[in-house]
């Protein structure tokens, strides 16, 4: 057995012992009932009800496609937006919270399977199999520094889990966010318009010429973060862009 092998069994065996010890100092209960077995049990998973619609990304209108309206068509720099759940259902705030505020990683898993999940009904099928080669995945960006305050960008997690799954390359060298905005999360719908617009840049232009871009974020409220970004990959000839995110706020 090569050495590289043996290092890879033995990181995973300490990784193993460390979640151990980690499960016994500090359990796992469900974000719905408490209960000390995973952040959902399975009772609280079957009462998520994911989405049954789409939303235009525009204006909101549901629909089944996640297509902007005819009347919207130029409102919106997405080709289609895909969301899992709607962001007041409870259990899928508290999961979104402790992902990304408080270090339960291990919940990118359910996120991203539930994504994939979604993909295969509302994109997956109505991609030509000779185009599939021309999708790649790109996560919405932090900024330099909150990357750093954070230590990891969630978005870029579940889109590293996503693209995994499909065999779909990645690009996290293609996508910047330029500006230290103020977090959107703060301000109303019309400033965090102006607070995002050209917040984004793109480097390695020539990886996304003629590219179908699953674009990945974890909420998606105003819609003016995942346009700003839809609007730079397109202006460096992306061919469509596919938003896809856990909730919509
Ligand atoms: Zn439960
Ligand atoms: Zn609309």
């Amino acid at each position: 057995m090569s050495f590289m092998l043996w290092r890879q069994r033995l990181s995973k065996l300490v990784d193993k012992a460390k979640f151990f010890c980690l499960d016994i100092l500090f359990p796992i209960t469900c974000v719905g009932c408490g209960q000390e077995t995973d952040w959902i049990c399975q009772s609280c998973r079957v009462d998520l009800c994911p989405n049954l619609f789409q939303y235009c990304p525009a204006c909101g209108a549901r629909n089944l496609s996640g297509e902007a309206c005819i009347a919207c068509a130029t409102n919106s720099f997405l080709d289609a937006l895909f969301i899992c759940f709607d962001y007041s259902n409870q259990n899928i705030k508290k999961l979104i919270i402790n992902f990304k505020y408080k270090g339960a990683f291990e919940i990118k898993r359910l996120f991203i399977d539930w994504l994939i999940d979604l993909l295969y009904t509302v994109l997956i099928p109505n991609i030509e199999i000779d185009k599939m080669g021309d999708i790649i995945v790109i996560p919405v960006p932090l900024h330099r520094r909150r990357f750093i305050q954070r230590g990891f960008n969630q978005a870029e997690l579940l889109a590293l889990g996503i693209a995994s799954h499909f065999s779909m390359p990645v690009k996290l060298n293609v996508l910047y966010r330029g500006i230290n905005t103020i977090s959107q999360a703060e301000l109303s719908i019309e400033d965090r318009k102006t607070n995002i617009q050209n917040a984004f840049f793109i480097k390695n232009h020539s990886q996304v010429v003629g590219k179908m871009v699953v674009l990945v974020d974890d909420v998606f409220t105003s819609g003016s973060t995942m346009e700003e970004c839809a609007k730079a990959l397109k202006a460096s000839g992306a061919s469509a862009i596919y938003g896809i995110v856990v909730a919509k706020g």
